[in-house]
């Protein structure tokens, strides 16, 4: 009988399974009946930008969390694709941090080469998913927005490619109810002019602080404080955007940070992380976990250990990400294609424990996107993925970070050379902190004024 894989998501991650399973049919392995739910209107996961917030058309949670002007925040040259390069795509050079709509015009054509959008459902939300002992099939239970209906499909593989950068993290802080101002989660800002002129404060310190207080810097607001919980970004700031220590409480349109001091604030945005949530799924079958690099039940970071038929895909926090994608969907693919076999439970599970026993012990920076490195080197070497030298990564990494270091308003303009294709990045025609106009087509304009022909770009 036929393989039957539902896929949950068109994001980069059920895209990734997708080109897989193609990939392998090109070359005479037999096609799994799939289907792929994908409950937006479009593929491409979070790099399908919506205005919407809250809930949706549907009454479905909002899932994009990017903005508008959001920029790749690490070099494209550690994210790309083995099987398709930048160079395959566009047909030339481009710089090295792309913004979102150029990121997501990437993605789009491996998968358009592929031919694989007919696999997609498309405006349909899984609701639930249920396992059978007996039959050991699972029913996935979705609704069909277009037709307006329910829908109710039985499978062996179930592949949870959900993403987790969705479902906000929202703690309280004492006064919030009285603020005299807007106050909002990261996963619902999109606009940055929306805080023109304004003094905002922004909690957390990790990725979305940064860059969320640098488009705002970018686009016009008057000042920016961020405060941090455990530790400061401690980059060169530039005037205007101060750190402070754990915000209290709040007061009015005071805030109130753990050494004493205050700040008077028009707005707060709480760029404090996201929930691993999948409402779909019974509790026996939920991974449950922070964002870290080895959480646990998940054999080879994709297997889940309690029910071998359920896969999860990209649910590590990220260093690597499509190229991680990658290498989990093409393991992936080839345990469901018989081709790996796993070992026994209690071995699958000690496995797991040594990985996380690693994790654990990294203490630097560098030290946790090499045990990315090697995680995605364990994976490829058991498949056909192209392989790609990963230590070369590592070292753009590297080098990513040193450049935030010493300037972090202008990291983004600096270049990199691609470990897949060897092509070195040209220098965008304008610096990001110039760059106003995020477009895919104003990205491609030729240097010599005209606007980029964007259709004859693409080989
Ligand atoms: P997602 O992209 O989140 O896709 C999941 C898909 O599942 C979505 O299409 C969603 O609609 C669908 N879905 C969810 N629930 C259901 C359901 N019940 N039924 C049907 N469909 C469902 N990564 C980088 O490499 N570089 C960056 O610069 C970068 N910037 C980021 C900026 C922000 C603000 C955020 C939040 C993330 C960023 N990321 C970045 C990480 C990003 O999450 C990954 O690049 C990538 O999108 C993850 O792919 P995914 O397919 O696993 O999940
Ligand atoms: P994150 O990396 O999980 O960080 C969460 C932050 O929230 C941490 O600083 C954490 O502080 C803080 N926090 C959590 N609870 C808190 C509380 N109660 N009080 C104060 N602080 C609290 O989440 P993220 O920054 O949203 O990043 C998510 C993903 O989006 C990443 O993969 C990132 O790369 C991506 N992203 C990319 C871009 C871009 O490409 N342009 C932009 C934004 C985000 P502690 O350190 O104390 O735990």
């Amino acid at each position: 009988m036929t393989l039957r894989v539902a896929i949950i998501g068109a994001g980069p991650s059920g895209l990734a399974q997708l080109r897989a399973f193609q990939s392998a049919h090109a070359q005479g392995a037999p096609m799994p009946e799939i289907v792929c739910f994908e409950k937006q209107a479009d593929w491409g996961g979070m790099w399908n930008y919506t205005w919407r917030t809250g809930l949706d058309q549907h009454g479905e949670p909002v899932h994009g969390s990017m903005y508008r002007y959001l920029w790749s925040n690490g070099p494209k040259e550690c994210l790309e694709f083995a099987d398709y390069s930048f160079d395959e795509h566009f047909g030339r050079p481009i710089s090295s941090y792309p913004p979102r709509e150029v990121l997501w015009d990437y993605i789009q054509g491996r998968v358009k080469k592929a031919g694989v959008r007919d696999y997609i459902r498309f405006n349909t939300a899984v609701k639930n998913v249920s396992f059978d002992e007996a039959t050991r099939e699972f029913t996935v239970s979705a609704y069909d927005y277009s037709a307006g209906q329910g829908i109710e499909q039985v499978f062996d593989y179930v592949v949870v490619a959900s993403g987790h950068f969705s479902t906000p993290h929202v703690p309280e802080f004492e006064g919030f109810e009285r603020f005299a101002g807007r106050i909002l989660h990261a996963h619902d800002f999109r606009e940055a002019m929306e805080f023109k002129g304004q003094d905002l404060l922004i909690v957390g310190s990790s990725y979305s602080a940064e860059d969320i207080g640098s488009q705002c810097y970018k686009y016009g607001a008057r000042s920016i404080t961020t405060a941090y919980r455990t530790q400061p970004m401690g980059y060169k700031w530039p005037k205007g955007w101060e750190e402070r220590p754990q915000l209290v409480r709040v007061e009015g349109n005071l805030a109130f940070f753990a050494d004493g001091s205050n700040k008077r604030v028009d707005a707060i945005i709480l760029c404090t992380g996201y929930q691993h949530h999948f409402p779909f799924l019974p509790d026996e079958l939920t991974l449950k976990t922070n964002n870290r690099l080895w959480p646990t039940g998940l054999y080879q970071g994709v297997v889940w250990e309690q029910n071998p038929q359920l896969i999860y895909l990209g649910m590590q926090d990220l260093w690597y990400s499509f190229n991680l994608f990658d290498a989990q969907a093409w393991f992936a693919r080839d345990y469901m294609l018989g081709r790996i076999k796993l070992p026994a439970k209690a071995d699958m599970q000690a496995d797991s424990a040594r990985w996380r026993a690693d994790e654990e012990a990294l203490d630097t920076t560098a030290s946790m996107y090499e045990f990315q490195g090697r995680y995605i080197k364990h994976l490829i070497a058991q498949t056909d993925y192209p392989s790609f030298d990963i230590d070369a990564v590592n070292r753009i990494f590297l080098k990513w970070k040193s450049d935030k270091k010493s300037d972090i308003m202008g990291y983004r303009d600096k270049s990199y050379r691609s470990v897949i294709t060897g092509t070195a990045a040209v220098p965008h025609h304008t610096r990001w902190l110039k760059a106003m106009d995020d477009s895919l087509a104003e990205y491609l304009r030729e240097t010599d004024g005209k606007k980029g022909e964007v259709k004859a770009l693409r080989g």
